[in-house]
Formats: C-alpha cells, structure tokens, sequence
C-alpha cells in the first residue's frame, strides 16, 4: 500500500514535470513559427520574383533570336490579327523550351495555355499569359502606321517598354495601349503592378529585363517607357 501511494505520487510527479516540458516545447515552436514565417513568406516571393524575371529574360533571348531572323522586326499580338498561330505568344515559343515560360508563380491563376501546341485544341476557360505586350510595337499600330514593330525604328529601345504583367483577371488578353492611359489608376488596372511586392517585370525592346515599380515606367512629370518615338520622354501634346 505505502509503496503503491509512492508509486503513483512519483508518476504523479513525472507527468506534471512531462507537461511543463511540453507546454515549453509548444511555446519555442510557436516562438520559432513567429520568428521563422515572415523569413519564410519573404524566401518564398523572392524566389517567385526570380522565376518571373528568368521567365522575362527567356522571352528577351526569345525575342533577340526572332528579331535577328526577322529584319529587325518584333511579333505581332493578337490586336490586329484574328489567327493564334501568329501572335507573338505562339511565334516566340518556338524560339525558347522553357516550360512556364507563360506563367508569373505570383500569378494567382493556375490554368494556362500551351503555346507551342495549337489554340484551337485547348480548354477555353485557359489564361493565355501572366504576360503583355506593348501594343504600340504592334504592326498593325494605327497610331504609327506599325513603323515601330522593327527594334531599329524605336528611338531608343533600351527604355521603350515591350512587355510587362498583365493582372490576373485577364484571360484572353496578350496587349495593352498605353495610349488610351490617362491617370496611374488607369495604368495599375492594365499591369499586375504589385505582383512582386510593390514591383512587376518588365522587358524591355532591346531585350534587357528590370523589375520596376510602375511609377518609374509612367509618371508625370517624370519618365514615360512607353511611346516607342519618344520614351523616355512624353509624347508631345496632342499626340
Ligand atoms: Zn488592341
Ligand atoms: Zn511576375
């Protein structure tokens, strides 16, 4: 009997010691969680940020190769052409085997298209792309008569904007005309502005890519990447 009171006194005893153990052992992880997941969050959209610019910088080499195949002249989007097989999305696929070359891992969507296979074949709910392009090289531009579809025509290609983030709503979508833009709350509804935190990529016509906060590409007074004759500098009024 005495020896069964000291039995369970002494079991007593080691489970109460156990579940302070514990209790310190959940209070060091969840003071590790604290410390450890903004690091975490913070690795994670860094690398998400890399993988975008890579994916940026595969389009630049795409677009250089093209460029020098092509008399100097950039692909068309889908603005002016009815025909999938020619817009710059499928064309300059089969100048690069990157995989997600179409995707921003930031992209909220996860259903995208194939481009190196044709358009017809696939799903109509896909995303054509976490990317688009300036539709002032385009060569069917109006505005231009399309005269600024050839890199050497650009005034000055290492500050004209090609191609930058298009928001995550759009689906079939693969231009933006940043001469309709009026205000930056006009500019940060056509471009993911904020994928990267606070920054998007952008690739620029000589092939060079940057991630940039939208302000730094469109802003008055200030630069404008935009307008192949004449970033980066505004057009002049009435342009
Ligand atoms: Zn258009
Ligand atoms: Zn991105």
């Amino acid at each position: 009997m005495k020896n069964g009171m000291g039995q369970l006194r002494n079991a007593s005893k080691i489970r109460a010691f156990t579940l302070i153990e514990l209790l310190v052992v959940i209070a060091v992880i969840g003071m590790l969680l604290a410390v450890l997941t903004p690091a975490l969050k913070k690795a994670k959209s860094a690398a998400r940020k890399l993988i975008c610019s890579s994916n940026v910088r595969q389009f630049g080499i795409a677009l250089s190769a093209y460029t020098m195949d092509n008399d100097q002249r950039l692909p068309p989007s889908s603005c002016h052409l009815d025909n999938p097989q020619q817009y710059w999305l499928h064309v300059l696929a089969r100048y690069s085997d990157a995989e997600l070359l179409y995707r921003c891992p930031a992209d909220a969507s996860k259903r995208f298209v194939d481009w190196n296979r044709p358009l017809a074949e696939q799903d109509e709910e896909l995303r054509w792309s976490s990317y688009a392009v300036n539709s002032l090289t385009d060569p069917g531009c109006p505005l231009n008569g399309g005269q600024y579809n050839r890199v050497d025509q650009i005034r000055r290609p290492r500050y004209c904007v090609y191609l930058c983030e298009a928001p995550d709503s759009w689906t079939h979508y693969d231009h933006l005309h940043p001469e309709h833009w009026g205000s930056i709350e006009e500019v940060k509804g056509q471009i993911a502005w904020d994928r990267h935190d606070g920054k998007s990529n952008y690739l620029f016509a000589d092939g060079h890519a940057e991630c940039l906060k939208v302000e730094d590409t469109w802003s008055w007074p200030g630069n404008c990447f935009w307008f192949p004759d004449y970033a980066p500098g505004w057009p002049p009024d009435g342009y």
